[in-house]
């Protein structure tokens, strides 16, 4: 849709697209075929229209923006107690992939850490078939479109993925996890290899965004409460070990992912997504933050800015 909001996308796109500062993920091999150079930008407002610009219906593979939305289905299906006696919601400030679990609890503190979000991934159904269409259903009724699963991504993580199986294993033995821990990493990639474009990011971003009503559709997809409840965790712990220097500096709830993808969502006003697959130290799209910090500031967009 060309309008303001487009002009003015455009604007943030083309000052940010000559950035070629940091690296494209390499952890997962099929990550690096990624073009560095991509970078898609979509903005929709609650009231369902999107505006994006540059490479916005180039695919990726979700990787950890896919953590908010599997705690928002996990949530609703299991109901908030349940899941706070598997996972809590205190910021870790460790790497995403640490093996680390909550002190008296054993829970992991989070669920857009690893440890906690193969653990979400656990609770949504009693077997990897059923788990992972949950969240392939899910994914797709909150982009508006049905999503698949990339299988040359997740068969390149499953062949690297020691590390979420020594996650899934400490889950096990601390009784976090009952499954058997291959079944559940494998159903977790899956999840993570789900394709999108920064436009569906944008979309899932709103349906949080507007209270959990969807914005295009208007179908009511998850409560107010969980809607809630899936930001704030995202506004102290989505952007992996810089999430308090994103609060302060940008203060929009987002959750990032390795493949080079960022989500935001303003409570009232827009999702966000933007696709640019160079990273930083910290795990976060290069350009993705600049977009970010350029919104907020642009247009007041920061939480806790009073008008
Ligand atoms: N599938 C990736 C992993 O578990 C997701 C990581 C991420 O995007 O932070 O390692």
């Amino acid at each position: 849709m060309k309008s303001p909001v487009s002009d003015y996308l455009r604007e943030v796109l083309d000052d940010l697209a000559d950035d070629a500062d940091g690296a494209v993920a390499d952890y997962i091999p099929e990550l690096m075929n990624a073009d560095p150079d991509v970078f898609g930008i979509a903005l929709t407002t609650v009231d369902g229209r999107t505006h994006s610009v540059g490479n916005d219906e180039v695919e990726f593979s979700i990787q950890s923006i896919s953590k908010p939305f599997a705690y928002a289905a996990a949530l609703t299906d299991r109901g908030f107690d349940s899941v706070a006696d598997a996972v809590g919601v205190e910021p870790s400030g460790e790497a995403f992939n640490e093996l680390s679990l909550e002190g008296d609890s054993r829970r992991p503190k989070n669920a857009m850490i690893n440890a906690g979000a193969i653990t979400t991934h656990s609770l949504l159904g009693s077997d990897t078939e059923q788990r992972v269409e949950r969240a392939l259903a899910f994914f797709s009724t909150l982009a508006g479109r049905r999503l698949v699963v990339s299988e040359s991504v997740c068969r390149s993580e499953l062949d690297t993925a020691d590390r979420n199986l020594a996650i899934a294993h400490m889950l096990r033995n601390y009784g976090i996890l009952e499954e058997e821990a291959h079944a559940v990493v494998e159903g977790y990639t899956k999840q993570c290899s789900v394709n999108v474009t920064a436009r569906d990011l944008s979309v899932m971003g709103a349906t949080l965004a507007n209270a959990g009503v969807h914005p295009v559709s208007k179908e009511r997809v998850l409560s107010r409460a969980v809607a809630r409840q899936t930001l704030s965790v995202m506004a102290s712990s989505g952007m992996y070990d810089a999430a308090g220097h994103w609060l302060t500096a940008v203060g929009i709830p987002a959750k990032s992912g390795v493949s080079g993808g960022l989500l935001g969502a303003l409570p009232g006003q827009a999702g966000v997504g933007v696709f640019s697959p160079r990273l930083d130290s910290h795990g976060n799209s290069v350009r993705g933050v600049k977009v970010f910090e350029r919104l907020s500031d642009d247009m007041g967009l920061h939480l806790m800015d009073v008008e």
